[in-house]
Order: C-alpha cells, then sequence, then structure tokens
C-alpha cells in the first residue's frame, strides 16, 4: 500500500535550503531513536523526561536557535523545522524546547549584556541549567502588559515581589521576570536564579495537556536581585517582552505543523492496517475524505508558516501577520487532532497512538504564545485600522 509522505506530496522538501533539509533529518533520526519510544511513559506520568533531554545534550541541538558566536548561526525556519520534527513525536517535548531557546534563550541573546550571557546564556544553550520565561500572572493573562508584579530599587540591586502562572519549566533554575518597576511604571526584564531566597514555584496539577511541561504557579516575596541581573537593555512592555513574542510567535506554528503531520502519519498507518468488515479502514470513503482533509490541511499550513518565516528573515512580517498565521495554524490543527482521533475509533484515545494527546495539546497551541481571539483580533486591528480590544 501507498504511504504518501506530506512533505514529498507536493515537493516541499524542495522549499528548504540544504542546512535546513540536514538539521531536519538529524532531529528525526535522533526522535524516532530517542524520544519517540520513551516520551509516553513520561506523558502519563506529568513528568520532566530527563532522561530524553540529557540525550540532546551532545547533539548541540540548542546552538541552532542562537546566532554567532554563541551558535552556530540561525534562521526561523531553521528553529521551525527542529520544532515541527520533535512535536510529531510529542508536543509536549517540542513546547520544552520552544520555552528554553525562543523565550530564554532568545531573550538572553536579544536584551543580555557580554556578561550574562558568558554566565547564563552558555549554560542554558547547553542545558546545564533549565529555565523558563515568565510574564504571566494569576490576574493577568490577555492582558499581560498590565502585570503587576513589581521591583523596587534597593542599594546593589531591586527587591521582586509578585506571583506568575502557567511558567513552563519555571521549578528548574533561572527564570526571565517581566516586573513593573515601581519608581518608573515600566516593565522591565531580570535574570532570577530559582534557588534565590524568597522564590517559590509549585507546579500546576491536573493539566492533561502537554503533560511533560511542568508549568508552574510562582511566588515571589522579597527577592533581592542584584544590578548585574537585570537587563538592561529592555527599556519597556514593547521594547521587552512584545519584541520576544514577535519572535515566538513566528515560530511557534511550526509546532502545530508538527502536531497535524503525527496526526497524519498515525491516521494513515491505522487505517492502512486495521480491518472492518473485511477490508481494510482506509478503503472506505469517510476515512479517504478525512485522510485527504488532513494531508491539504497540513499542506496549506507549511506554506503559510514556511512563508512567515521567510518574510520575518527578511524584516517584512508584520506583527498583524505574525498573529494571523498563528491563530489561524492553531484553529486548523484543533479540526485535524479531532479528525485524526475519529478516525483511529475507541483506539484513539490511547495515548501511544498520539491523536488523543494531539487533541488535548492543540487546546494549548490554541491557547499560549496570545490566543486564538487575541491573535485575531491583533491581525484585525492591522487590516482595519480599529483596535477592538484594548
Ligand atoms: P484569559 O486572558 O483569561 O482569557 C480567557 C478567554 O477570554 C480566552 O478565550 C481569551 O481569548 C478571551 N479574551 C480575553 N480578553 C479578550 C478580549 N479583549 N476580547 C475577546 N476575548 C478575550 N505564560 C508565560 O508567561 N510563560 C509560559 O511559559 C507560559 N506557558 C504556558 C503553558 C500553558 C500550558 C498554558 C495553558 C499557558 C501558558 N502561558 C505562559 C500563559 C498563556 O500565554 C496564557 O494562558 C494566555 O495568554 C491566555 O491568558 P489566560 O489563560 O489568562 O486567559
Amino acid at each position: 500500500k501507498a504511504q504518501i509522505d506530506p512533505m514529498e506530496y507536493l515537493s516541499l522538501y524542495d522549499l528548504l535550503t540544504p542546512e535546513e533539509l540536514e538539521v531536519r533529518k538529524a532531529v528525526e533520526a535522533f526522535v524516532a531513536k530517542e524520544v519517540t519510544p520513551k516520551i509516553n511513559d513520561y506523558v502519563e506520568a506529568a513528568q520532566f523526561p530527563t532522561e530524553i533531554v540529557n540525550a540532546v545534550k551532545p547533539l548541540k541541538l540548542f546552538h541552532h536557535f542562537l546566532n554567532k558566536p554563541y551558535g552556530h548561526g540561525t534562521s526561523y525556519t531553521k528553529q521551525g523545522i527542529i520544532l515541527m520534527e520533535a512535536a510529531r513525536a510529542d508536543a509536549g517535548f517540542a513546547t520544552f524546547i520552544a520555552v528554553q531557546n525562543l523565550l530564554l534563550n532568545y531573550t538572553l541573546e536579544k536584551f543580555g549584556s557580554e556578561a550574562q550571557k558568558q554566565k547564563y546564556l552558555t549554560k542554558t544553550r547547553d542545558i546545564e541549567y533549565i529555565g523558563g520565561w515568565g510574564l504571566t500572572e494569576k490576574g493577568y493573562g490577555s492582558d499581560a502588559s498590565s502585570l503587576t508584579s513589581n521591583v523596587k530599587k534597593v542599594q546593589g540591586g531591586y527587591i521582586l515581589n509578585g506571583d506568575k502562572r502557567w511558567i513552563g519549566n519555571g521549578n528548574k533554575d533561572v527564570l526571565i521576570v517581566w516586573a513593573r518597576n515601581l519608581d518608573t511604571n515600566k516593565v522591565e526584564g531580570f535574570i532570577v536564579e530559582t534557588k534565590w531566597p524568597g522564590y517559590h514555584a509549585e507546579v500546576i496539577q491536573g493539566k492533561l495537556a502537554l503533560r511533560i511541561v511542568q508549568n508552574c504557579q510562582i511566588t515571589f516575596t522579597n527577592i533581592f536581585i542584584p544590578d548585574e541581573n537585570k537587563l538592561e537593555s529592555v527599556t519597556d512592555f514593547q521594547n521587552g517582552p512584545n519584541q520576544v513574542l514577535m519572535h515566538s510567535r513566528v515560530i511557534v506554528p511550526w509546532i502545530a505543523l508538527g502536531v497535524m503531520r503525527g496526526v497524519y502519519e498515525h491516521s494513515l498507518k491505522w487505517t492502512t492496517t486495521r480491518k472492518q468488515f473485511g477490508k481494510y479502514l482506509a478503503s472506505f470513503q469517510l476515512q479517504q475524505e478525512r485522510l485527504v482533509r488532513i494531508l491539504s490541511t497540513f499542506q496549506a499550513s507549511f506554506l503559510m508558516v514556511l512563508r512567515l518565516s521567510r518574510l520575518a528573515a527578511e524584516g517584512k512580517a508584520t506583527i498583524g501577520m505574525i498573529s494571523s498565521v498563528k491563530a489561524w495554524v492553531t484553529d486548523k490543527t484543533r479540526e485535524v487532532a479531532r479528525l485524526g482521533r475519529e478516525m483511529l475509533g475507541g483506539d484513539g484515545i490511547i495515548s501511544d497512538n498520539y491523536v488523543i494527546k494531539a487533541l488535548t495539546d492543540a487546546e494549548v497551541l490554541y491557547t499560549y504564545e496570545g490566543t486564538y481571539d487575541i491573535n485575531s483580533l491583533v491581525a484585525g486591528r492591522e487590516i482595519t485600522g480599529i483596535g477592538a480590544f484594548k
């Protein structure tokens, strides 16, 4: 029986550079050997996959997310390809990579001093430290720029108080904290070590999506941050966390592509091997229509996300373009995941069969990095010139 690769089918590989193709192949091979066979034990236990993350270290994979001299040199598409391949096995694993690289390491690279890069970025890049990026608070999700975690200047540093919610890797080694300076009322950025007195993180329990990601509720109680841990080049919310989100939102839809491709692969394999009524499921017209819909949705989304990544590399992607692609592609991922789950029948709810994970994980892709609504309204503001949400 034919097993069409959705990338080969429209010659989508031809749109990638030799370096992107090479990195994709290497990550695909790593994921097949180290991630796919092991990840679901961690998914079921909702545990951080330490063994798998340790296996990533020798690959120097995170060097691909940084420019020289700290990394190999990077591009939006190369970063996206890595996340897409990771998400074919597990969107939670891809999200772990995204948090550490698109949020934490990118912030250090963009806003950090040389001393901060030497001290922290060299370690977070080599996974000696694991860390997170704290913007969202209990009272401020979509309305993140109104955040109330705050710092007060004191001799030699700052005193930090407040809370953060949903922070991936918030219980590991370091955290970028976005907090309001009480003297200027501006949002500023700080590198906080989780071992400092006054830092308390609790993993949020009962989370039925992105199971391996350790999302935390964090409280800061009179934490002393030395002056050298302030990100001096951050000036406010716009020239701070918003710049990071403009960057990560271009790349996050690649995780959604990986989920769509994973759903396609699992549902194609299932329907071409399981028989009912004496025939393979794939021989029924209803199933074929679903497979083609998944295939085409993946391909259309791929073209959109790749185009956005190339435009962003040329500095031509606007905030509205970035938001509309993120919103549309993650919405389509929900549809694809639902179709795939239907096609596997009862076995579609077993984690090893991927599609149920895709269904729940798609809910987070649709929600984090700005919800579907907020991203739609950002794009809506750009195309109409009328702001509808703030
Ligand atoms: P709310 O803002 O309360 O929104 C609830 C609903 O109301 C949504 O449907 C929303 O679209 C809608 N809504 C809100 N305002 C409007 C409006 N003006 N018009 C129309 N509709 C509106 N944050 C971090 O800082 N770091 C992380 O590492 C991180 N990781 C995450 C991981 C997971 C698993 C999740 C679930 C979230 C994570 N987040 C993280 C937070 C994430 O970015 C927020 O959940 C998201 O921005 C939405 O905020 P909220 O959950 O408070 O929802």
